[in-house]
């Protein structure tokens, strides 16, 4: 007979910027909750390491600013727009303390999950929901399967495992979605590599005939190259880093698919007893440098809900409410994401912006005060 499942408020799937967000603030209210990650920290992801200035506030009140600080980093001082025909726009970001930095998530994620752990949360590394349930017993609770064997149950359960989120799917919040459509989708390729030492504190984002690629210092003598395109250009993508950085054939190259996803119809159940954080709810233009943040403050924004409906608020109204900020993190930035992702896709478009910059800087500058805002 299998033992009885072990019993905890809430279950977090995934340990990236969202999951650890949201586990930290739970379980500094006194909330039991387990962390679940499926690999061992600390790891690498597909990335392009930049933190967005919003970010900061949520890492303040998470108290790990100072550390984040002190954790190997690049400070960026300007933002370089690169056309497929070598056209280049080049922009001051604004100088200030709390700007846009580079740091390897490897570094960035490990230290916001042991922060997690320190607020009391429960992490096991190395362990992946394989599947979740809805049972009725003993007053309802989600029963959630681990790869290890063991069976966690609880009464919140928080979607945090990404952009391929299974959790999100069993728990039945991306709703029926249509088939990725082949001749959109795209791949995200990313490597880490030695930094040029005359690179500056500069990120460089370069269109190629189709696709096109950021270039971020992470510190440590580091320099992150992300990719992205459809899936029939990836060999002339890395050709193309190959003859920029005399890289061999052979490198190997950490990957992502798909790049894109629709946004689960929810955010959070009508009853209130399942969240979506992070990519897991809604998937931005990898080119606005933007995911970071949205995962730390939606994982913010969730613990807030599950707390008051941890303590009697009632559950329904509280996911109401996580739903309504949840729209509210994205408003007015959605349509500077769809003109990136249109950007991404349409290297001519984005050549054509572009020109046009070189005599109207200005517009450049709002859209880039509007994603580094
Ligand atoms: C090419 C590219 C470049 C990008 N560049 C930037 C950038 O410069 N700046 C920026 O802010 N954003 C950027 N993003 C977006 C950013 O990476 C994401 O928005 C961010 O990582 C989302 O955080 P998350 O916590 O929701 O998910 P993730 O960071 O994906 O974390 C999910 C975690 O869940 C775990 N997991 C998955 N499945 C399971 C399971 N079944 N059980 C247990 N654990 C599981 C995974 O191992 C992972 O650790 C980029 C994205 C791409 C693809």
């Amino acid at each position: 007979m299998s033992s009885p499942p072990l019993s905890y408020d809430v279950l977090v799937v995934g340990g990236g910027p969202a999951g650890a967000s949201c586990a930290a603030f739970c379980a500094r209210a006194g909330l039991r909750v387990l962390v679940v990650e499926r690999a061992t920290f600390p790891r690498d992801k597909v990335c392009g390491d930049c933190l967005n200035p919003d970010a900061w506030p949520t890492l303040a009140r998470l108290g790990v600013e100072e550390a984040v600080r002190r954790l190997p980093h690049v400070a960026l001082r300007r933002v370089e727009f690169v056309g497929r025909i070598g056209q280049t726009v080049s922009l001051p970001l604004p100088g200030r303390a709390r700007g846009e930095i580079a740091v390897r998530r490897r570094e960035l994620d490990s230290l916001l999950l042991e922060n997690a752990a320190q607020a009391g949360a429960e992490v096991w590394q190395g362990t992946a929901v394989s599947r979740v349930q809805w049972s009725e017993a003993d007053g309802g609770g989600w029963i959630a399967d681990l790869s290890t064997g063991i069976r966690a149950r609880v009464r919140f359960l928080v979607a945090a495992d990404g952009r391929n989120s299974v959790t999100a799917r069993l728990a039945g919040l991306l709703g029926h979605r249509r088939a990725p459509d082949q001749a959109v989708a795209r791949i995200g390729l990313q490597t880490h590599l030695p930094c040029p030492a005359d690179f500056g504190p500069v990120v460089r984002m370069r269109w190629f005939a189709r696709g096109y690629g950021g270039l971020a210092p992470v510190g440590n003598g580091a320099l992150n190259v992300s990719l992205a395109g459809p899936p029939g250009t990836l060999d002339e993508l890395k050709a193309w880093a190959r003859g920029e950085f005399g890289l061999p054939a052979d490198h190997p190259w950490r990957t992502i698919a798909p790049l894109d996803r629709a946004p689960a119809p929810l955010a959070a159940s009508a009853d209130g007893t399942a969240y979506l954080v992070g990519d897991s709810a809604r998937v931005v233009e990898p080119f606005t440098g933007e995911g970071i943040y949205y995962a730390l403050r939606s994982g913010e924004l969730a613990a807030e809900s599950l707390v008051a409906a941890a303590r009697g608020k009632d559950a329904g109204a509280e996911a109401a409410r996580y739903r309504r900020e949840h729209r509210r993190m994205y408003h007015g930035r959605l349509w500077v994401n769809r003109l990136a992702r249109f950007a991404g896709r349409n290297p001519r478009i984005a050549g054509l912006l572009l020109e046009v910059a070189r005599w109207q800087p200005g517009l450049l500058r709002f859209l880039t005060a509007k994603v580094v805002s």
